[in-house]
């Protein structure tokens, strides 16, 4: 579903990538973990095609398309969702706004009609309350003086609006108290969990792990994966650190 092949990539002419190789099949959800500095939110960067961003070697294929070769609105409506670690604040455009115009302009380009207002309001109701988030919430301005754990139960309203073939997370886990953690995880699980969608959870501590079990664990240093395991590799590097040894 997602196949990175020696993924070279430099920020500001630096080289931050240097060879990533990851095959995430549909079904599955696989973690990347590693220190600070190691290049994961790099990574999430360029499979979403953030400017700035440059590839110089290398490929990464989703779903039969060449994500390199896509502007970043073609790879969300191919399916890819992308939560960031910092999430941006837009004052002036309420949550619902900003929810209602990405649904629609993704049914769009699938040809499909834009949904009406009393629609678009009950799913968004819907997936608010599957999340354990006040609906009022959404009338607020995106994530302007939301909470760390109010701006993730956002993201995952938006997720399961969305409803994406494949999630890139970049430490959805930061900042969040146990209540938001365990609604986070289940609303990874319930939207993601399908034999048919992927997930690359990027992840600097095991914690969201106890919640989102891994299919595998990959761990990311100087811009490589440099080992991978099953869910008991997030146990040893939270025992271990990220110690020479442990990597
Ligand atoms: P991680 O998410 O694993 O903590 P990052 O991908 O954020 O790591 O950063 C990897 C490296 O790239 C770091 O050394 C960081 O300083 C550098 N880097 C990231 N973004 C930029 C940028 N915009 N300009 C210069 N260096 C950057
Ligand atoms: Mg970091
Ligand atoms: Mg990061």
């Amino acid at each position: 579903m997602l196949r990175i092949t020696n993924l070279h990539a430099t920020v500001a002419d630096k080289p931050i990538l240097n060879g990533v190789s990851l095959h995430v099949p549909a079904g599955e959800v696989h973690a990347i973990m590693g220190p600070n500095g190691s290049g994961k939110s790099t990574l999430a960067y360029v499979l979403a095609g953030r400017p700035g961003y440059e590839v110089s070697e290398g490929s990464a294929r989703f779903d039969g398309h060449d994500l390199m070769a896509m502007e970043p609105f073609e790879r969300a409506a191919a399916g890819l969702f992308l939560g960031f670690q910092y999430p941006v604040e837009i004052p002036g455009v309420s949550y619902l706004q900003f929810l209602r115009e990405s649904l629609n302009s993704q049914r769009r380009s699938r040809g499909e009609a834009d949904l009406s207002g009393a629609e678009f309001i009950k799913i968004a109701r819907e997936q608010a309350k599957l999340i354990g988030m006040d609906a009022e919430m959404l009338k607020r301005p995106v994530n302007v003086g939301f909470s760390g754990g109010e701006k993730k139960r956002a993201e995952m309203v938006q997720m399961g609006i969305m409803d994406p073939k494949f999630a890139i997370l970049d430490e959805t886990d930061s900042g969040l108290d146990i209540d938001a953690l365990k609604a986070v995880g289940a609303g990874i699980n319930r939207i993601m969990r399908k034999p048919d969608k992927g997930v690359l959870l990027i992840t600097h501590y095991q914690r969201l792990l106890d919640y989102v079990e891994p299919d595998q664990v990959h761990v990311l240093s100087h811009g490589k994966i440099v080992r991978s395991g099953g869910p008991e590799l997030a146990h040893e590097l939270e025992r271990e650190g990220y110690t020479e040894a442990a990597i």
